[in-house]
């Protein structure tokens, strides 16, 4: 692991869940609690926070959002900003995640404004990284990664920074990498961000699921899980949460 001690086990909703569904979940959610060497958060829809803050927080649950626009205020319709999402109570937001990059277009200049300004207002970006299959199959992975991570250059070093590696082609869709092709890929990550000196940690991202949480939680330079369709249900979700509890007690 890196230089935290602790599992993050993140759960991005997407566009899914209703206020009522969201109850239910923290209801089920509550009866198997996580470990204290397990960190848990959230990541519901925007009109979610709010209601939702209280409860995760009297339950040990760390708040993100799924994104942010980069400016504090003013005439930009349809945005939140930074200032709003710590008001909602967020710790986290995702950044840079391939839906938002390949259906909304989101380039490198979009993201580092972003991360600039969630560092500005005290939040702590997860950012998004992923090579396409195509990638991975002609050998470029490390070099869509390299690309990505240079958003980072010029920031302050000493902002923490969660990265989620997450391979596009095994985002929802019951596909994995090998554990060489993850164990590898984080390591190169790890060396990345070594290499300028950043405090980071590394979670995995695609089809996580109850049944191979803990034989990638227990790879070497994975700090933690950012989940999506496993994290709708609390059952799966849990589950996660105790394979990540294991691995960090081996
Ligand atoms: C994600 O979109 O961040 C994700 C990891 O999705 P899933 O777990 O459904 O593959």
């Amino acid at each position: 692991m890196s230089t935290h001690q602790r599992y993050l086990i993140a759960g991005n909703w997407k566009m899914n869940g209703v206020l009522s569904e969201a109850r239910e979940f923290i209801r089920a959610l509550a009866e198997n609690p996580a470990p204290e060497h397990v960190e848990v958060a959230l990541m519901p829809p925007f009109t979610l926070l709010h209601p939702l803050a209280d409860k995760l927080s009297t339950r040990g649950v760390r708040l993100g959002a799924q994104n942010v626009y980069y400016e504090p205020k003013g005439a930009f319709t349809g945005s939140i900003s930074p200032l709003m999402l710590r008001d909602a109570g967020c710790r986290y937001v995702i950044l840079g995640h391939s839906e938002r990059r390949d259906i909304m277009g989101e380039k490198n200049d979009t993201i580092r404004h972003k991360l600039d300004a969630a560092w500005n207002s005290g939040l702590e970006p997860i950012l998004c990284i992923g090579e396409h299959l195509d990638d991975r199959k002609s050998g470029n992975t490390n070099a869509v990664l390299t690309e990505q991570l240079s958003v980072l250059e010029g920031s302050d070093a000493e902002k923490m920074l969660t990265i989620a590696y997450e391979p596009v082609w095994a985002i929802g869709t019951g596909v994995t990498p090998t554990t060489d092709e993850v164990r590898d890929t984080h390591t190169f990550i790890h060396q990345k961000l070594t290499d300028i000196g950043k405090d980071h940690r590394v979670l995995y991202g695609g089809s996580v699921n109850a049944a191979n949480a803990a034989e990638l939680l227990g790879l070497p330079g994975v700090d933690g899980a950012l989940v999506g369709g496993a994290s709708l249900q609390a059952e799966s979700f849990s589950q996660i949460i105790q394979a990540a509890a294991s691995c960090a007690n081996n």
